[in-house]
């Protein structure tokens, strides 16, 4: 249930919805005691005016883009379209929203998701890190088939690359325990552990070509974003 909280710095009354409830508690972390406007507010102290103002307009957009009609959405610019649609799925986020989230998202939904969450994990940290924090579990836990959602767009090279890359680390997995708990040690002896590969690059290359096909299903499916 959506439970109504008093800001212990303003005193002004706040809503924190049973999905954020969830995802605090999933996520191992205290529930928040500030409005947002309170904790932007401490995030801005000291800050340049124009960064300030940056933030802003992106807080604003984060805040304004899930309400638009199917209609405004439509209407909105290609780069902010793509932005809108990202934020618009993050609700059905499984490893911060769970299970049914997921599961009920309209398939375009969870095939951008899946998308996106390798991007930010092997762009970032190669496939490595998408092993160490746990995406191979989610797969399973989730039922994500991050290859498929690749297929589904028509991005074959990069669903071959993403099948290549898990049996490949398949017989390392075992190796990975709870007790790591995203410490630096653990990742570092993972990562020693594996031996070397061009996994990472081979799916970095195809970034570009990759994002326009997001771009374009996107487009393709607006009326379920
Ligand atoms: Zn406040």
């Amino acid at each position: 249930m959506d439970r109504a909280v008093k800001c212990k710095e303003c005193d002004a009354e706040f809503v924190i919805t049973e999905e954020e409830q969830e995802s605090f508690k999933k996520n191992n972390i205290p529930e928040r005691q500030s409005c947002v406007k309170c904790i932007t507010a401490s995030l801005f102290k000291g800050m340049p005016e124009e960064t300030k103002k940056k933030l802003e307009e992106a807080q604003r957009k984060k805040e304004m883009y899930p309400k638009l009609t199917k209609k405004e959405l439509a209407a909105l610019p290609d780069n902010e379209l793509y932005d809108a649609c990202i934020l618009r799925t993050e609700k059905y986020d499984p490893v911060i929203y769970g299970d049914k989230a997921y599961k009920n998202a309209p398939v375009p939904c969870q095939n951008i998701i899946a998308i996106l969450m390798l991007d930010a994990q092997v762009l970032n940290g190669g496939f490595t890190q998408f092993y160490y924090n746990g995406y191979g579990g989610y797969a399973k836990e989730f039922d994500i088939d991050f290859a498929k959602a690749f297929e589904n767009l028509g991005l074959k090279e990069t669903a071959k690359i993403i099948k290549d890359a898990d049996k490949f680390y398949q017989p390392f997995l075992h190796n990975l325990s709870a007790n790591d708990n995203g410490s630096v040690e653990g990742y570092t002896k993972f990562l020693e552990l594996c031996p070397e590969n061009d996994f990472d690059d081979k799916y970095a290359e195809l970034y570009n070509k990759n994002n326009l096909y997001v771009r374009r299903y996107i487009k393709k499916h607006i009326d379920v974003f």
